[in-house]
């Protein structure tokens, strides 16, 4: 038969690719104590997997950049920016919460639920938090789109890399950097706009007139983005996050991996004469896509962060050989030894610990719920003058001193009264007011202090101790707030 009688095989269509020592890529015992980076080309791919996640990436991009830039109007002098961290008022807004400083538990119940959602993701569908939403994947990939943009796909960055110092191998290579830098800069920008008022601070940034910490922040920031996601990238997952480490205790047999269904693929091998041998092609597609730089043809890796990628490129190639596609695919744990593909409804979402941890979200989350909606708009904070314990005054009566800190935590003025319980026949006195009047007010979400003199006769004292109840009435609405305490006097 001649070249030109030959028939096209399926296998023909497959785009060659530079070839790949995959050995090399795994870690060889040199007697070196550390292995040298191989540096790694992933390659552009196409399908379900890679389109998903250009849609987690621009939805969290677009949350990171543009949350500071939301306004929320919560009227007075308070800021309207909807997520802000006020460091300087001691206040975190978001949207219509407000989560003052002794009510940080609030941020520690927020961090339990971001933490056991993570767990329960993790126990449903394995690394899906590495391979789609961690900052980390999202930076990496919106900086590989920089470099494919401007040095080509892997083939041509392979040949970029090897190629001598040229002019134009300087200007591909200023650009990509100097592109990388802007949208770490952007980054580290970003962050500090959760810090102030984002407009105001963006004006202040342009004008040198921001806080010098805004600046630090910002170029730590931006060469953190710059070195992690463009220069280090998978070297931060494999070497530098403890997560890959600690989510095998999350994971039990019925979690989603990705996995390579051998029975199927071995023995692999290329050609158009296929008797003998699996589904696997040896194309490497799988293992030139892959942003770690594995293959996942050897089982289950540390360094695989569930991206899919090498899905997509697999069944890119079964559908040019005409084979079924799922040689790669999502499989769950207990299939790994057997090499069974994942049967429809076989995945179990109910099980014992995703159960756990669902339970614990709910609770959790009721309690916060429940805390939220009861807190308090005006609180009371009562402390007993200790020295002296009493004062004898010439009359004859008995003076205890106190100091009231009141916490108006709405944005109007308020006006309270002070009314005391368990003593009667007792005078009340506050310090600096020129009537005296036990009435207080305090400015639109604020903390004041008050010093407040209770006085009574002697013979009004039953014993040394004498239980009492301070509560502040706001006039306008009937709200309350009380704390107990005691009157002190003389041995009887
Ligand atoms: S597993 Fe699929 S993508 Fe990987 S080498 Fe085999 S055929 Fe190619
Ligand atoms: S092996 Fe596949 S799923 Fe794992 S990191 Fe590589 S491309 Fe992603």
């Amino acid at each position: 038969m001649t070249t030109a009688e030959q028939k096209e095989t399926p296998l023909d269509n497959i785009e060659s690719v530079e070839t790949v020592d995959v050995e090399a890529l795994n870690t060889r015992v040199t007697g070196a104590l550390y292995k040298k980076r191989e540096k790694i080309f992933p390659r552009r791919v196409r399908g379900t997997f890679r389109s998903l996640k250009w849609l987690v990436m621009t939805i969290t991009l677009a949350i990171y950049y543009l949350t500071p830039w939301l306004r929320w109007d919560r009227g007075g002098e308070a800021p309207d920016q909807a997520i802000l961290i006020d460091i300087p008022a001691r206040r975190f807004y978001f949207f219509f919460i407000e989560i003052w400083p002794q009510e940080i538990y609030y941020i520690t119940g927020i961090l339990v639920i971001a933490a056991l959602a993570l767990f329960l993701f993790t126990s449903v569908a394995g690394r899906i938090w590495c391979g789609y939403s961690c900052p980390q994947t999202v930076w990496v990939d919106l900086f590989l789109i920089i470099e494919r943009f401007i040095e080509g796909d892997r083939n041509a960055r392979i040949r970029l890399e090897k190629a001598r110092w040229s002019l134009s191998k300087i200007a591909k290579r200023v650009a990509k950097h100097a592109i990388w830098l802007v949208i770490a800069t952007l980054t580290g920008g970003a962050w500090v706009f959760y810090f102030a008022d984002a407009p105001t601070l963006l004006v202040d940034l342009f004008t040198l007139q921001a806080d010098e910490i805004a600046y630090i922040t910002v170029a730590v920031l931006t060469a953190t983005t710059y070195t992690f996601g463009g220069m280090a990238r998978e070297q931060v997952c494999t070497y530098m996050c403890p997560w890959p480490r600690i989510q095998s205790a999350m994971i039990d047999e019925e979690s989603l991996i990705i996995s390579y269904q051998k029975h199927r693929g071995e023995p692999r091998g290329r050609g158009a004469r296929r008797e003998g041998l699996g589904d696997c092609v040896s194309c490497n597609q799988c293992v030139v896509v892959c942003p770690m730089g594995i293959d996942i043809r050897d089982g289950m890796q540390l360094e695989c962060i569930s991206c899919a990628l090498c899905v997509d490129a697999c069944n890119g190639i079964m559908d040019k050989t005409g084979k079924p596609r799922g040689l790669i695919g999502y499989n769950i744990l207990a299939n790994l030894d057997t090499g069974n593909a994942l049967q429809r409804g076989r995945l179990r979402l109910l099980r014992p610990r995703t159960i756990m941890y669902g339970g614990l979200i709910a609770v959790v989350g009721a309690i916060m719920l429940a805390a939220l909606v009861s807190r308090p708009t005006l609180e009371l904070n009562l402390q007993r003058d200790r020295n002296p314990l009493f004062v004898s005054l010439s009359n004859g009566d008995i003076r205890n001193g106190y100091t009231l800190k009141i916490l108006n935590k709405i944005h109007q003025t308020r006006h309270y009264r002070l009314q005391l319980d368990g003593l009667p026949g007792a005078t009340v006195k506050v310090i600096g007011r020129d009537d005296g009047a036990a009435r207080f007010t305090v400015k639109a979400d604020r903390l004041a202090s008050f010093r407040v003199l209770i006085s009574t006769a002697k013979a009004n004292l039953k014993s040394e101790t004498t239980d009492i109840t301070l509560r502040i009435l706001d006039q306008a609405d009937g709200t309350s707030a009380g704390n107990d305490t005691v009157f002190r006097g003389p041995h009887k």
